[in-house]
Formats: C-alpha cells, sequence, structure tokens
C-alpha cells in the first residue's frame, strides 16, 4: 500500500495549450530535453512551417512515430515522474482539447509574449477553465522584444478573468533580458550567452539578492529597476492563495524562453513543486480516489491507425486508483463484460514500450479491437460504477460526404465510422438514402480537412465533401415516448431529418429562428442538443 501512496505522490500528469505557434512543441521538447530523456533538442521534428493544426496533424501523420510520442510523453525528474499530454491548438479540435483535458490533473498555458492572448487561446482557455485545475501559464519567447510583463498580467486579468501571481520576473530590458529573479526564492539567475542555439541546456549563475556581485553584473540602473519591480509585484500584486491555484482562479505566472532555455528549469523545478498529484475522480459510486486500492480508469481518446502497416487501434486510458499490471483481468462496464489488458503501453520520449505495470496518473495505450468508446470505464474486482461522462460538444458544421469512387464503398464505411468512433467526427445517415453517403457533423471546418486527409492516407478512399447550410442539430423525442419520424414531425422538411448512428431521430436546421418554428408547431416534442441519455 505505502508503495502504491509513494508512485501516487510521485506523480505529475498534465496538458500544454496554447495558440498554434506559441511555442509548446519547443517548451515540451525542452522539458524532455531537461528531464534527460532526450539529449539534444531538435529530435522531435521541427514544425516550423507550419500555419495550423491541420497541417500540424498532416505532418504528424508523415512521421507516424512522433504522433504517438508526442500525443503522450511519459519522463522522470526529479523523483517526480511526469506525463505530458499533447493538445491540438486550433479551435476547432476544442473537444479533443477537452477529452485531453479530462485526463490531466493541472495545465499550462503557453503563451508568445509578443502577441498576449490569441484567438485560440482564448477558446481553448475557456474549455480547461470548465475543469477548474490548477492552470500554469509560461510566457515564452523572452528572448525578443515582447509586451512589458505587467500588461502581460493585466491582459491574463483581463482577458481571461482570472488573476496571475508572477513566479519569476524578468531581469533588464525588453528583448535584452540577462535572468530571471525568483520570488519564492529570492534570488537572481543569470544566464550565460546561449551558444548552442538552444539545443544544450543554458548555462546560469545564481546569485542572492543581497549579493554584491548582483549590482556590478546587473549595473546600476537594471538593479535599481529591478528592485523596484520587486516592490511593485510585492505590493500592488495578488497574494499567494493555494485554493485559488488549485481550482484554476489563480495562475501563477512564469516568464522564460523554450528555444533559447531561459527559465526553463526554474518553470519545471517550480512546477513540480506546485503541481497536484493524481487527483479523485467522480463516479457512480461516488469519488473514487488514486489510493483505493482496485484498479479503475477510464478511456480518454481513441486513436486508429497508429501503425499504418498494421492498422492497429490504441485506447487512451487514464489510470484513476489502484494499480495496473499488463494481463490484469478488468470489468468493460460499457461492454459489460471481462477482458485481459494485454501489450498495455506508454510512451517514453520517442519510444513506444510495451510496460508490465502503471499507476494513478499514468496514461497508457492498450490494444483496442473495436471494443471500446470514449469515456468507458474499466474497473477491477467486484467495482461495478462509471466515471462521469465526458460531455460531447453539440456539432455546428455539417457536410454530405461520399466516396468520389462507388467501388470503394465498403472501405469508405469502415473508415469514416472508425474516426467516427475515435469520436473525430459526427455521423448521421439520412433515411432513403441508404449508405451511400452520409453527413457529417463538425465543431469546425478544419475537421473536414482531417477526415478527408485521413480517409485518404489510411484508407485509400477519395471523398467528395459537400457542406450543407445547418447550424443546429436538435435530437428528438416526443414527450408520450412515442418514436419522432419525418412523417409525424410538422416541417421536418424545414431542416433536414436524419438518424445518428445509434439509431436517434435528429433533426438539422439552418438556425435558432428554424427551430423556433419546428418548436411552436410541435408542442408535443421535446429537443436535446447533445443526444439524450438512454
Ligand atoms: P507550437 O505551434 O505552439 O507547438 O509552437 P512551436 O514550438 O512549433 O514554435 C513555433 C515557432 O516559434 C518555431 O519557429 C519556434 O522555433 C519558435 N519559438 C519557440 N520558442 C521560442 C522562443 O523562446 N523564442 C523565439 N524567438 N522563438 C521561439
Amino acid at each position: 500500500m505505502g508503495d502504491l501512496q509513494t508512485e501516487i505522490q510521485k506523480r505529475r500528469t498534465f496538458a500544454i495549450i496554447s495558440h498554434p505557434d506559441a511555442g509548446k512543441t519547443t517548451l515540451t521538447e525542452k522539458l524532455l530535453l531537461y528531464g534527460g530523456a532526450i539529449h539534444l533538442a531538435g529530435s522531435i521534428k521541427s514544425r516550423k512551417t507550419q500555419r495550423h493544426a491541420v497541417s500540424d496533424w498532416m505532418e504528424i501523420e508523415k512521421q507516424r512515430g512522433i504522433s504517438v510520442t508526442s500525443s503522450v510523453l511519459q519522463f522522470d525528474y526529479a523523483g517526480c515522474r511526469i506525463n505530458i499530454l499533447d493538445t491540438p491548438g486550433h479551435q476547432d479540435f476544442s473537444e479533443d482539447t477537452y477529452r485531453t483535458l479530462m485526463a490531466v490533473d493541472s495545465a499550462v498555458m503557453v503563451m508568445d509574449a509578443a502577441k498576449g492572448i490569441e484567438a485560440q487561446t482564448k477558446k481553448l482557455f475557456k474549455v480547461c477553465k470548465q475543469r477548474n485545475i490548477p492552470i500554469f501559464t509560461f510566457v515564452n519567447k523572452l528572448d525578443r522584444y515582447g509586451k512589458a510583463p505587467l500588461d502581460l498580467m493585466t491582459e491574463i486579468e483581463d482577458v481571461l478573468g482570472i488573476r496571475a501571481y508572477p513566479m519569476n520576473w524578468p531581469i533588464g530590458i525588453d528583448g535584452q533580458y540577462h535572468g530571471v529573479y525568483n520570488r519564492i526564492k529570492k534570488q537572481v539567475e543569470l544566464f550565460a550567452a546561449d551558444d548552442s542555439h538552444g539545443q544544450k541546456e543554458r548555462e546560469s549563475i545564481i546569485l542572492a539578492m543581497d549579493d554584491p556581485e548582483l549590482k556590478n553584473k546587473l549595473g546600476e540602473d537594471i538593479y535599481q529597476n529591478l528592485l523596484d519591480d520587486i516592490d511593485l509585484i510585492n505590493e500592488a500584486g495578488e497574494e499567494w492563495d493555494d485554493g485559488k491555484v488549485a481550482n484554476g482562479e489563480l495562475t501563477p505566472m512564469f516568464f522564460g524562453s523554450a528555444m533559447t532555455n531561459f527559465g526553463v528549469r526554474n518553470f519545471l523545478e517550480e512546477y513540480l513543486r506546485l503541481a497536484p498529484a493524481p487527483q479523485a475522480h467522480i463516479s457512480t459510486e461516488g469519488e473514487i480516489k488514486p489510493e483505493d486500492k482496485e484498479f479503475s480508469a477510464f478511456v480518454f481518446k481513441i486513436q486508429a491507425n497508429m501503425n499504418p502497416a498494421h492498422h492497429d487501434r490504441l485506447a487512451f486510458i487514464r489510470i484513476c486508483s489502484g494499480k495496473f499490471e499488463r494481463n490484469m483481468q478488468v470489468f468493460h462496464m460499457q461492454g459489460n463484460k471481462n477482458i485481459k489488458l494485454s501489450q498495455p503501453q506508454q510512451f517514453l520520449a520517442q519510444d513506444r514500450q510495451i510496460i508490465d505495470d502503471a499507476y494513478p496518473g499514468d496514461i497508457v495505450g492498450l490494444f483496442d479491437p473495436g471494443i471500446f468508446g470514449i469515456g468507458d470505464t474499466i474497473c477491477e474486482g467486484k467495482n461495478r460504477f462509471k466515471f462521469a461522462d465526458f460531455p460531447v460538444f453539440p456539432p455546428e458544421r455539417f457536410a454530405r460526404v461520399e466516396a468520389k469512387d462507388t467501388m470503394k464503398r465498403k472501405q469508405f464505411i469502415k473508415g469514416i465510422t472508425q474516426l467516427t468512433q475515435e469520436g473525430a467526427v459526427q455521423l448521421f445517415e439520412q433515411p432513403g438514402t441508404g449508405m451511400e453517403s452520409y453527413i457529417v457533423g463538425t465543431v469546425g471546418q478544419l475537421q473536414f480537412d482531417v477526415l478527408e486527409y485521413r480517409l485518404k492516407n489510411e484508407y485509400n478512399v477519395d471523398i467528395v465533401i459537400t457542406m450543407q447550410p445547418f447550424e443546429v442539430a436538435r435530437w428528438l423525442e416526443f414527450k408520450n415516448g412515442s418514436m419522432v419520424k419525418p412523417e409525424n414531425l410538422r416541417g421536418a422538411d424545414r431542416g433536414m431529418f436524419v438518424n445518428d448512428m445509434k439509431g436517434r431521430p435528429v433533426l438539422l436546421v439552418n438556425n435558432e429562428w428554424a427551430l423556433g418554428w419546428i418548436v411552436d408547431n410541435n408542442p408535443d416534442l421535446l429537443l436535446h442538443n447533445v443526444p439524450p441519455d438512454k
């Protein structure tokens, strides 16, 4: 038991969110570098030329191995076991981000010092905020000109509505910072010139604030400015509050530069000190604590074709309680049967490995013969409970999707069905059109691009996408429980009547106004913007 407790306390499981290009990949790589999991930065392929998440995704696609490792990474540092979960940068994948956030205990928001809070960070942040987990901020690219640190603090407060607590403070003049002041240790870290282009750990010296050497090194003006800044943030700044940090109302804020390794170690160390170890999860049987002896976990992500040669499919689980052991028997709640967990995989830097055991907070990839769905619970022993459901994001864009070549229909159906099980898109059938075409619903436009790309690359099917004018989907039920059919729904022709993949009737309409008409003319109708529970 002591063993389980020690393992739990060692673990830190978190996700990094950012607007594309803010430096998420670079920071992740530097954390690996400092953690000793890689030796030279740059080993995770540079993704410089990519403009948005689809191209990120496609690039990743070309380098399968990397897609695996960059979605879940595990490494050890200073006695901690760290699990980093990657999230897509683009808002069109907010749902993916949300699912990933379900599996973590805290999040890191990376922000470009020159750009401040960008549109997509704001959207992703909102998703993050719904989880009420601690959020840490890393202000990146301090090696270049950027906004003033105080302005960035204000921006976080104004735009995101949370308070920021600077953990360190840059020393010097914008664009030419010499180092950072560590507010907790009350000491200064001055960085040597970076002569490895960020490939190696940056050399630095550490001086106490009262060290006479400090004034010499900084020069009178900069030294005095630093003292003034420290006074200012101490007096005018927010007070530290553990409770507020724990539920994401106060964000510990760090300044640094991932590329030039400026402030990265400081960030990592403080982060590990402050970030929570694995937390309890709510289930149908109450709270499940990590130290509960019996194993439990939930599926938060499914990915097909991790290895294109084998067309395998992995279900990623987050362990919530107890110890995981290879080949253990567990009960799969949603499938209502016992299964054996063979071939569990974990991700250590660039390698996938078969593992023998794992603990709460860890992410394990299970070989999935098509039995798992997102949000599914597995538990050990006599336990029978389900973890809280994953929210479904209502689709807002719709298109008719069909295979260009009708001879490829079988492949098309297989591909689109598998990608739907992954949660990449939502799928509907229009009664009467057979399975020649589907109506696909997404939260954002880029999901269609990904669908097209993956069907071509993984299933060798070219598709035709015809956008539909709808923006709203509603699942329909009659109050008396009778089945909704197009013929007993007044105004069914004002939108498109479809069924979801479980055969539940759904109406797609152009806008809320059109929906109003349907509501007014069918007083016995119940409408849901996500599938009603069965
Ligand atoms: P992501 O899209 O958020 O994963 O961003 P990347 O890590 O791919 O970085 C985007 C670009 O910013 C790349 O060209 C990086 O080299 C660059 N970059 C990342 N961190 C820094 C930094 O600290 N300073 C500067 N000047 N550039 C950086």
